[in-house]
Protein backbone atom coordinates (compact mmCIF):
# COMPACT_ATOMS: atom_id res chain seq x y z
CA UNK A 1 0.00 0.00 0.00
CA UNK A 2 1.74 3.41 -1.29
CA UNK A 3 1.27 6.26 1.66
CA UNK A 4 -1.05 8.54 -0.24
CA UNK A 5 -3.52 5.79 -2.20
CA UNK A 6 -7.06 5.55 -0.56
CA UNK A 7 -7.60 3.17 2.05
CA UNK A 8 -10.11 1.61 3.51
CA UNK A 9 -8.67 1.48 7.22
CA UNK A 10 -5.32 1.24 8.28
CA UNK A 11 -3.06 1.28 11.17
CA UNK A 12 -0.15 3.26 10.97
CA UNK A 13 2.71 2.10 12.65
CA UNK A 14 5.97 4.82 13.90
CA UNK A 15 9.02 2.85 14.64
CA UNK A 16 10.99 6.01 14.97
CA UNK A 17 8.28 6.30 18.32
CA UNK A 18 8.89 2.91 19.29
CA UNK A 19 12.79 3.09 18.90
CA UNK A 20 12.44 5.82 21.26
CA UNK A 21 10.50 4.13 23.33
CA UNK A 22 12.62 1.07 23.83
CA UNK A 23 15.35 3.85 24.36
CA UNK A 24 13.51 5.81 27.13
CA UNK A 25 12.47 2.64 29.26
CA UNK A 26 16.35 1.50 28.84
CA UNK A 27 17.16 4.32 30.50
CA UNK A 28 14.78 3.56 33.02
CA UNK A 29 16.47 0.42 34.14
CA UNK A 30 20.05 1.54 33.12
CA UNK A 31 21.89 -1.76 34.75
CA UNK A 32 19.65 -4.48 33.92
CA UNK A 33 19.35 -6.13 30.04
CA UNK A 34 15.82 -5.16 28.45
CA UNK A 35 13.49 -7.29 26.62
CA UNK A 36 10.59 -6.11 23.91
CA UNK A 37 7.75 -7.88 24.49
CA UNK A 38 6.63 -8.70 21.00
CA UNK A 39 3.72 -11.17 21.57
CA UNK A 40 0.23 -11.26 20.57
CA UNK A 41 1.72 -9.78 16.85
CA UNK A 42 3.58 -7.41 18.71
CA UNK A 43 0.48 -6.28 21.04
CA UNK A 44 -1.51 -5.72 17.29
CA UNK A 45 1.54 -3.37 15.66
CA UNK A 46 3.20 -6.42 13.63
CA UNK A 47 5.56 -8.52 15.29
CA UNK A 48 8.43 -9.03 12.65
CA UNK A 49 8.97 -4.89 11.85
CA UNK A 50 8.70 -4.42 15.67
CA UNK A 51 11.21 -6.73 16.91
CA UNK A 52 13.38 -5.95 14.44
CA UNK A 53 12.96 -1.59 15.19
CA UNK A 54 13.62 -3.18 19.15
CA UNK A 55 16.16 -4.68 18.46
CA UNK A 56 17.56 -1.56 16.68
CA UNK A 57 16.94 -0.03 20.01
CA UNK A 58 18.58 -2.04 22.21
CA UNK A 59 16.57 -4.80 23.08
CA UNK A 60 18.58 -7.98 23.19
CA UNK A 61 15.85 -9.81 24.21
CA UNK A 62 12.58 -10.48 22.73
CA UNK A 63 8.94 -12.16 24.68
CA UNK A 64 6.87 -13.75 23.07
CA UNK A 65 3.86 -16.25 25.23
CA UNK A 66 3.53 -19.11 22.72
CA UNK A 67 6.99 -21.30 21.23
CA UNK A 68 5.25 -20.51 17.43
CA UNK A 69 5.61 -16.96 18.05
CA UNK A 70 9.39 -17.44 19.01
CA UNK A 71 9.90 -19.52 15.92
CA UNK A 72 8.19 -17.26 13.58
CA UNK A 73 11.05 -14.39 14.64
CA UNK A 74 13.68 -17.11 14.19
CA UNK A 75 11.69 -17.48 10.63
CA UNK A 76 12.11 -13.90 9.66
CA UNK A 77 15.58 -14.12 10.64
CA UNK A 78 16.03 -12.52 13.92
CA UNK A 79 18.83 -13.99 16.16
CA UNK A 80 19.47 -13.60 19.49
CA UNK A 81 17.72 -14.64 23.11
CA UNK A 82 14.11 -14.84 21.94
CA UNK A 83 11.70 -16.21 25.11
CA UNK A 84 8.34 -17.61 25.01
CA UNK A 85 6.83 -18.52 28.26
CA UNK A 86 3.46 -20.11 27.60
CA UNK A 87 4.04 -23.60 28.11
CA UNK A 88 1.48 -25.97 26.56
CA UNK A 89 0.80 -29.68 25.71
CA UNK A 90 1.78 -30.60 21.95
CA UNK A 91 3.77 -26.95 21.68
CA UNK A 92 6.65 -27.41 19.01
CA UNK A 93 8.89 -28.19 22.01
CA UNK A 94 11.90 -29.63 19.86
CA UNK A 95 11.82 -27.20 17.02
CA UNK A 96 11.51 -24.63 20.24
CA UNK A 97 14.80 -26.27 21.36
CA UNK A 98 16.69 -26.49 18.00
CA UNK A 99 15.91 -22.70 17.27
CA UNK A 100 17.91 -22.12 20.80
CA UNK A 101 14.70 -20.51 22.44
CA UNK A 102 14.85 -19.81 26.31
CA UNK A 103 11.97 -21.85 26.76
CA UNK A 104 9.71 -21.28 30.32
CA UNK A 105 8.74 -24.51 32.34
CA UNK A 106 6.30 -23.84 35.90
CA UNK A 107 5.71 -26.94 36.65
CA UNK A 108 7.59 -30.80 36.21
CA UNK A 109 5.54 -32.17 33.32
CA UNK A 110 6.20 -29.33 31.35
CA UNK A 111 9.99 -29.45 32.02
CA UNK A 112 10.22 -33.73 31.50
CA UNK A 113 8.27 -32.57 27.74
CA UNK A 114 11.29 -29.97 26.99
CA UNK A 115 13.53 -32.36 28.62
CA UNK A 116 12.65 -35.07 26.00
CA UNK A 117 12.23 -32.62 23.14
CA UNK A 118 16.52 -31.82 24.07
CA UNK A 119 16.81 -35.41 23.81
CA UNK A 120 15.50 -36.00 20.50
CA UNK A 121 17.05 -32.70 19.23
CA UNK A 122 20.46 -33.54 20.55
CA UNK A 123 20.90 -30.59 22.42
CA UNK A 124 20.73 -28.73 25.93
CA UNK A 125 17.70 -27.12 26.29
CA UNK A 126 17.55 -23.61 27.20
CA UNK A 127 14.73 -23.39 30.22
CA UNK A 128 14.22 -20.17 32.58
CA UNK A 129 11.68 -21.58 35.47
CA UNK A 130 9.15 -19.52 36.38
CA UNK A 131 7.62 -18.98 39.85
CA UNK A 132 4.24 -18.37 41.14
CA UNK A 133 5.68 -15.50 43.74
CA UNK A 134 1.67 -14.23 44.10
CA UNK A 135 0.02 -13.42 40.57
CA UNK A 136 -1.72 -17.01 40.87
CA UNK A 137 -1.99 -17.50 37.38
CA UNK A 138 0.94 -19.46 35.90
CA UNK A 139 4.08 -20.29 37.68
CA UNK A 140 5.91 -23.03 39.87
CA UNK A 141 4.26 -22.26 43.66
CA UNK A 142 6.37 -21.92 46.35
CA UNK A 143 5.56 -25.52 47.79
CA UNK A 144 6.29 -26.98 44.51
CA UNK A 145 9.34 -25.33 43.60
CA UNK A 146 12.51 -27.55 46.10
CA UNK A 147 10.91 -30.21 43.61
CA UNK A 148 11.14 -28.37 40.57
CA UNK A 149 14.23 -27.00 40.90
CA UNK A 150 16.07 -30.29 41.87
CA UNK A 151 14.44 -31.76 38.64
CA UNK A 152 16.11 -28.82 36.50
CA UNK A 153 19.59 -29.76 38.52
CA UNK A 154 19.23 -33.16 37.94
CA UNK A 155 18.57 -32.52 33.87
CA UNK A 156 21.47 -29.89 34.11
CA UNK A 157 24.00 -32.79 35.43
CA UNK A 158 22.32 -35.05 32.46
CA UNK A 159 23.36 -32.71 30.20
CA UNK A 160 19.72 -32.17 28.72
CA UNK A 161 18.79 -28.60 30.19
CA UNK A 162 20.84 -25.53 31.04
CA UNK A 163 18.58 -23.33 33.22
CA UNK A 164 19.28 -19.75 32.00
CA UNK A 165 17.00 -17.71 34.23
CA UNK A 166 14.42 -17.30 37.19
CA UNK A 167 11.44 -15.20 36.97
CA UNK A 168 8.20 -14.50 38.13
CA UNK A 169 5.63 -11.63 37.32
CA UNK A 170 3.39 -9.37 39.21
CA UNK A 171 -0.01 -9.04 40.34
CA UNK A 172 -0.32 -5.51 40.58
CA UNK A 173 2.66 -3.15 39.82
CA UNK A 174 0.29 -0.59 37.85
CA UNK A 175 -1.05 0.11 41.60
CA UNK A 176 1.87 2.02 43.33
CA UNK A 177 1.80 1.29 46.99
CA UNK A 178 -0.14 -2.50 46.66
CA UNK A 179 0.78 -4.48 49.47
CA UNK A 180 1.25 -7.58 46.78
CA UNK A 181 4.16 -6.09 45.18
CA UNK A 182 6.78 -6.35 47.95
CA UNK A 183 5.09 -9.54 48.84
CA UNK A 184 5.62 -10.70 45.59
CA UNK A 185 9.39 -9.49 45.87
CA UNK A 186 10.47 -11.12 48.80
CA UNK A 187 9.18 -14.38 47.60
CA UNK A 188 11.12 -13.92 44.52
CA UNK A 189 13.81 -13.24 46.54
CA UNK A 190 13.82 -16.39 48.68
CA UNK A 191 13.21 -18.64 45.80
CA UNK A 192 16.04 -17.13 44.34
CA UNK A 193 18.16 -17.81 46.81
CA UNK A 194 17.38 -21.18 47.56
CA UNK A 195 17.50 -22.27 43.31
CA UNK A 196 20.98 -20.66 44.00
CA UNK A 197 21.88 -22.63 46.58
CA UNK A 198 20.94 -25.94 44.81
CA UNK A 199 23.22 -24.82 42.56
CA UNK A 200 21.20 -23.17 39.56
CA UNK A 201 23.71 -20.31 38.00
CA UNK A 202 20.50 -18.45 36.28
CA UNK A 203 22.68 -15.58 33.76
CA UNK A 204 19.07 -13.59 34.78
CA UNK A 205 16.38 -12.90 37.17
CA UNK A 206 13.59 -11.58 36.38
CA UNK A 207 10.13 -9.54 37.43
CA UNK A 208 9.26 -6.30 35.88
CA UNK A 209 6.89 -5.80 33.44
CA UNK A 210 6.14 -2.42 31.78
CA UNK A 211 4.77 -0.21 35.25
CA UNK A 212 7.76 -2.16 37.22
CA UNK A 213 10.16 -0.78 35.04
CA UNK A 214 8.94 2.51 34.93
CA UNK A 215 8.19 3.47 38.59
CA UNK A 216 9.63 0.52 41.03
CA UNK A 217 13.46 0.16 40.10
CA UNK A 218 13.87 -2.40 42.91
CA UNK A 219 12.28 -4.79 40.87
CA UNK A 220 14.71 -4.58 37.76
CA UNK A 221 17.29 -7.72 39.15
CA UNK A 222 19.05 -8.28 35.74
CA UNK A 223 16.60 -7.81 32.83
CA UNK A 224 13.12 -6.36 32.97
CA UNK A 225 9.92 -7.09 30.07
CA UNK A 226 8.15 -4.69 29.21
CA UNK A 227 5.70 -4.67 26.52
CA UNK A 228 3.22 -2.12 26.52
CA UNK A 229 5.06 0.64 27.07
CA UNK A 230 7.24 -0.46 23.97
CA UNK A 231 4.25 0.45 22.03
CA UNK A 232 3.75 4.13 23.79
CA UNK A 233 1.31 3.39 25.80
CA UNK A 234 1.14 3.78 29.89
CA UNK A 235 0.40 0.66 31.43
CA UNK A 236 -2.66 2.36 33.51
CA UNK A 237 -4.06 6.37 33.37
CA UNK A 238 -4.01 6.44 37.55
CA UNK A 239 0.40 5.81 36.64
CA UNK A 240 0.78 9.13 34.27
CA UNK A 241 0.50 9.48 30.48
CA UNK A 242 2.53 8.12 27.91
CA UNK A 243 4.06 11.88 27.88
CA UNK A 244 4.44 11.61 31.85
CA UNK A 245 7.14 9.09 30.93
CA UNK A 246 8.59 9.97 27.58
CA UNK A 247 6.76 7.42 25.59
CA UNK A 248 4.65 8.30 22.75
CA UNK A 249 2.35 5.98 21.07
CA UNK A 250 3.41 3.74 18.35
CA UNK A 251 -0.36 3.19 16.42
CA UNK A 252 -2.53 5.23 14.32
CA UNK A 253 -5.48 4.14 13.52
CA UNK A 254 -7.18 5.49 10.47
CA UNK A 255 -10.51 4.86 8.16
CA UNK A 256 -11.70 6.73 5.64
CA UNK A 257 -15.32 7.85 4.95
CA UNK A 258 -17.15 5.07 2.87
CA UNK A 259 -20.68 7.39 2.70
CA UNK A 260 -21.67 10.67 3.45
CA UNK A 261 -25.44 11.30 3.84
CA UNK A 262 -28.20 13.95 4.81
CA UNK A 263 -30.94 12.42 6.66
CA UNK A 264 -33.68 13.75 8.31
CA UNK A 265 -34.59 14.60 11.82
CA UNK A 266 -35.92 11.41 13.68
CA UNK A 267 -33.43 9.27 11.43
CA UNK A 268 -33.37 6.09 13.42
CA UNK A 269 -29.37 4.86 13.24
CA UNK A 270 -27.75 0.90 13.39
CA UNK A 271 -29.25 -1.73 14.53
CA UNK A 272 -31.41 -1.50 17.56
CA UNK A 273 -31.88 2.72 16.77
CA UNK A 274 -30.15 3.02 19.73
CA UNK A 275 -29.17 6.65 17.94
CA UNK A 276 -31.91 8.42 16.59
CA UNK A 277 -31.52 12.05 15.00
CA UNK A 278 -32.77 15.36 16.38
CA UNK A 279 -32.65 17.10 13.71
CA UNK A 280 -31.67 17.00 9.82
CA UNK A 281 -28.16 16.35 9.78
CA UNK A 282 -25.51 14.67 8.24
CA UNK A 283 -24.40 10.93 8.90
CA UNK A 284 -20.75 9.84 8.18
CA UNK A 285 -20.48 5.74 7.61
CA UNK A 286 -16.48 4.92 8.94
CA UNK A 287 -16.29 1.13 7.71
CA UNK A 288 -14.45 -0.74 10.34
CA UNK A 289 -16.51 -2.58 12.81
CA UNK A 290 -15.99 -4.98 15.55
CA UNK A 291 -14.70 -8.10 13.42
CA UNK A 292 -11.58 -5.35 13.08
CA UNK A 293 -11.41 -5.17 16.52
CA UNK A 294 -13.61 -1.86 17.49
CA UNK A 295 -15.02 -2.73 20.79
CA UNK A 296 -19.15 -3.04 20.20
CA UNK A 297 -18.93 -1.93 23.82
CA UNK A 298 -18.32 1.28 22.84
CA UNK A 299 -21.57 1.59 20.77
CA UNK A 300 -22.53 5.61 21.03
CA UNK A 301 -19.47 6.53 22.62
CA UNK A 302 -16.05 5.60 20.82
CA UNK A 303 -14.38 9.29 19.75
CA UNK A 304 -13.34 9.55 16.08
CA UNK A 305 -11.34 12.38 14.55
CA UNK A 306 -13.26 13.83 11.32
CA UNK A 307 -12.94 17.22 9.54
CA UNK A 308 -10.83 18.38 13.06
CA UNK A 309 -13.60 17.76 15.06
CA UNK A 310 -14.22 14.68 17.39
CA UNK A 311 -17.46 13.23 17.33
CA UNK A 312 -18.69 10.19 18.73
CA UNK A 313 -19.78 6.43 17.36
CA UNK A 314 -23.75 7.00 16.71
CA UNK A 315 -25.69 4.22 17.67
CA UNK A 316 -24.24 0.68 17.70
CA UNK A 317 -21.21 -0.77 16.35
CA UNK A 318 -21.59 -3.18 13.61
CA UNK A 319 -19.38 -5.79 12.46
CA UNK A 320 -17.94 -3.89 9.67
CA UNK A 321 -19.06 -0.26 9.80
CA UNK A 322 -20.14 2.38 12.22
CA UNK A 323 -21.75 5.38 11.82
CA UNK A 324 -20.53 9.53 12.96
CA UNK A 325 -23.75 11.95 13.04
CA UNK A 326 -21.26 14.93 11.60
CA UNK A 327 -24.38 17.60 12.35
CA UNK A 328 -25.85 19.94 10.25
CA UNK A 329 -23.25 21.47 8.82
CA UNK A 330 -21.03 18.10 7.85
CA UNK A 331 -22.15 17.98 4.14
CA UNK A 332 -18.69 19.99 3.93
CA UNK A 333 -17.35 16.77 4.33
CA UNK A 334 -16.96 14.39 1.69
CA UNK A 335 -16.31 10.98 1.40
CA UNK A 336 -12.61 9.97 1.33
CA UNK A 337 -12.74 11.96 4.67
CA UNK A 338 -10.03 10.62 6.93
CA UNK A 339 -11.58 9.33 10.15
CA UNK A 340 -9.13 8.97 12.61
CA UNK A 341 -10.13 6.76 15.57
CA UNK A 342 -6.81 6.85 17.46
CA UNK A 343 -3.33 7.93 17.44
CA UNK A 344 -0.95 9.48 19.96
CA UNK A 345 -3.16 12.39 20.80
CA UNK A 346 -1.66 15.64 19.90
CA UNK A 347 -2.92 16.40 16.71
CA UNK A 348 -6.75 16.68 18.34
CA UNK A 349 -6.81 13.04 17.81
CA UNK A 350 -8.49 10.65 20.36
CA UNK A 351 -5.92 7.69 22.22
CA UNK A 352 -6.45 4.23 22.80
CA UNK A 353 -6.71 4.94 26.32
CA UNK A 354 -9.50 6.95 25.32
CA UNK A 355 -11.23 4.10 23.31
CA UNK A 356 -10.31 1.88 26.34
CA UNK A 357 -12.92 4.38 28.50
CA UNK A 358 -15.21 4.05 26.10
CA UNK A 359 -15.57 0.51 25.80
CA UNK A 360 -14.67 -0.39 29.39
CA UNK A 361 -11.63 -2.70 29.10
CA UNK A 362 -8.04 -1.63 29.03
CA UNK A 363 -6.15 0.37 26.00
CA UNK A 364 -3.75 -3.08 25.76
CA UNK A 365 -6.95 -5.24 24.71
CA UNK A 366 -7.83 -1.45 22.43
CA UNK A 367 -4.40 -2.45 19.90
CA UNK A 368 -3.71 -6.12 20.37
CA UNK A 369 -7.43 -6.36 18.92
CA UNK A 370 -7.07 -4.93 15.90
CA UNK A 371 -7.74 -7.61 13.36
CA UNK A 372 -5.67 -8.62 10.43
CA UNK A 373 -7.92 -7.13 7.49
CA UNK A 374 -6.47 -3.74 8.86
CA UNK A 375 -3.23 -3.95 7.08
CA UNK A 376 -0.46 -2.19 9.12
CA UNK A 377 1.98 0.50 7.56
CA UNK A 378 5.30 0.92 9.00
CA UNK A 379 6.40 4.08 8.74
N1 LIG B 1 5.96 -10.57 31.07
C1 LIG B 1 4.96 -11.45 30.93
C2 LIG B 1 5.12 -12.83 31.42
C3 LIG B 1 3.76 -11.07 30.33
O1 LIG B 1 2.77 -11.94 30.17
C4 LIG B 1 3.63 -9.73 29.88
C5 LIG B 1 2.38 -9.26 29.29
O2 LIG B 1 1.30 -9.59 29.63
C6 LIG B 1 4.70 -8.86 30.05
C7 LIG B 1 5.86 -9.30 30.65
C8 LIG B 1 4.62 -7.43 29.62
O3 LIG B 1 3.66 -6.74 30.38
P1 LIG B 1 3.41 -5.20 30.08
O4 LIG B 1 2.76 -5.15 28.74
O5 LIG B 1 2.52 -4.75 31.18
O6 LIG B 1 4.75 -4.57 30.07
Amino acid sequence: MTQNAPFRARAEIDLAALRANVRALRARAPRAAFMAVVKSDAYGHGMVPCAKAARAAGATWLGTATPEEALALRAAGIGGRVMCWLWTPGGPWREAVEADLDVSVSGIWALREVTHAARQAGRTARVQLKADTGLGRNGCPPGDWAELVAAARAAEEAGTVKVTGLWSHFACADEPGHPSVAAQLTVFKDLVAYAEKEGVEPEVRHIANSPATLILPDTHFDLVRAGIAVYGISPSPELGTPADFGLRPVMTLKASLALVKRVPAGHGVSYGHHYVTEGETTLGLVPVGYADGIPRHASGRGPVLIGGERRRVAGRIAMDQFVVDLGPEGDRIREGAEAVLFGPGDRGEPTAQDWAEAADTIAYEIVTRIGTRVPRVHL
